[in-house]
């Protein structure tokens, strides 16, 4: 694989505001390479998809896609003149437009009309040309601006929270789709989700955002398990911040960004129901079941122990009720 689109030490500080949106941001995208940028409202998401797209302009840094200088070394190519499209958020289609119009605007279109045929055909709503996007669905309306960005075959392919008009439903039906769809017409995507769901199912690679800066750049799974703190192992679900000192055979550890303190992230799942007086698992924890909550297929426990609240999840199969006192230790993998 080769690179793709890089920026080094990117920073973007709008006129009425002191602090950056976006913050020296520095990371690359392979060709062929999903990339998730996750962040909360505000964190800079949308900033950093335009700059690169050529809709703001940095205040510093340098951008280079395809080995062509987009920002920095006294450049700027207009977004017009960039191998990349942006897919906005609320998909901008021409809502006086039929579908056929949306997708064939522009001259850059007109001469792609194989390609497009094409596309249509892949995102199965060839059928729909002649409607209006009000007449179609989110799911539908998607596709369409799909279409219309993948049309001129660029090489890069920015998504701004493409997930977020859908359905729960939709959604799982619509990360598969989106994946083929890129693997198919050989299109790298760089995408923004404030949904980490979305970013562990499709993502090759994780950027995390926090009031503009990276604060972790890796695969899903390293976020997911080795967090750089515990900002980043929150956002990515619940877990049990375990003091180091109570697991110091721990796997992987990481400060605390509120108390300081080094500690270990284990996720609900990793810790297991074992037997308290024959137990060799270090370390493990006994204690009351505070609360437990169904769901579906598991059943969420709260234990208080001694030292910790820990939050388990367990297989509805474990016979657990409030009041019962339990032992749970962390999973092998974890206390390696
Ligand atoms: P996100 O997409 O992660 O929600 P944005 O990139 O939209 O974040 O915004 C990052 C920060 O920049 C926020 O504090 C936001 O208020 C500010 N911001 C975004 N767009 C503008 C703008 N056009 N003018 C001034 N401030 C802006
Ligand atoms: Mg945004």
């Amino acid at each position: 694989m080769t690179v793709l689109l890089s920026l080094r030490e990117v920073s973007k500080t709008y006129g009425s505001s002191n602090l950056p949106a976006v913050d020296g941001i520095s990371f690359e995208c392979q060709g062929g390479e999903i990339t998730a940028i996750i962040g909360g409202s505000g964190s800079g998401k949308s900033t950093l998809l335009r700059i690169i797209a050529g809709l703001e302009i940095p205040d510093s840094g340098h951008i280079v896609l395809n080995g062509i200088a987009l920002n920095g070394f006294s450049q700027f190519v207009p977004p017009e003149k960039r191998d990349c499209t942006l897919v906005p958020q609320d998909y901008a289609l021409f809502p006086n437009m039929t579908i056929r119009q949306n997708v064939f605007f522009g001259k850059r279109a007109q001469d792609k009309p194989t390609r497009i045929r094409e596309l249509l055909e892949l995102t199965r709503i060839e059928k729909l040309e002649h409607r209006y996007p009000h007449q179609i669905s989110g799911g539908e309306q998607q596709r369409v601006a799909l279409v219309r960005a993948l049309a001129t075959n660029p090489s890069l392919l920015l998504l701004d929270e493409p997930l977020s008009n859908l359905d729960q439903e939709l959604r799982d039906s619509v990360r598969t789709e989106l994946i083929d769809l890129f693997r198919k017409t050989e299109t790298t995507a760089l995408f923004v989700s404030h949904d980490t769901d979305d970013a562990i199912t499709m993502a090759d690679k994780v950027i995390v955002l926090r009031d503009g800066k990276a604060v972790q750049i890796g695969t899903p799974t390293v976020v997911y398990n080795q967090p750089t703190n515990s900002y980043i192992a929150l956002l990515f679900g619940k877990t049990n911040l375990i003091p180091l000192e109570i697991f110091p055979k721990a796997r992987y550890n990481f400060a605390d960004s509120e108390s300081g303190l080094q500690v270990v992230s284990v996720r609900p799942h990793e810790l297991k129901l074992v037997n308290k007086d024959t137990s060799q698992c270090s370390p493990h924890f006994s204690g009351k079941v505070l609360s437990i909550q169904s769901k579906g297929n598991s059943q969420e426990v709260i234990l208080d122990t001694k030292e910790l609240t820990l939050t388990a999840s367990f297989p509805i199969s474990h016979r657990i009720h409030v009041g019962d006192l339990l032992t749970v230790a962390v999973e092998e993998n974890q206390s390696m």
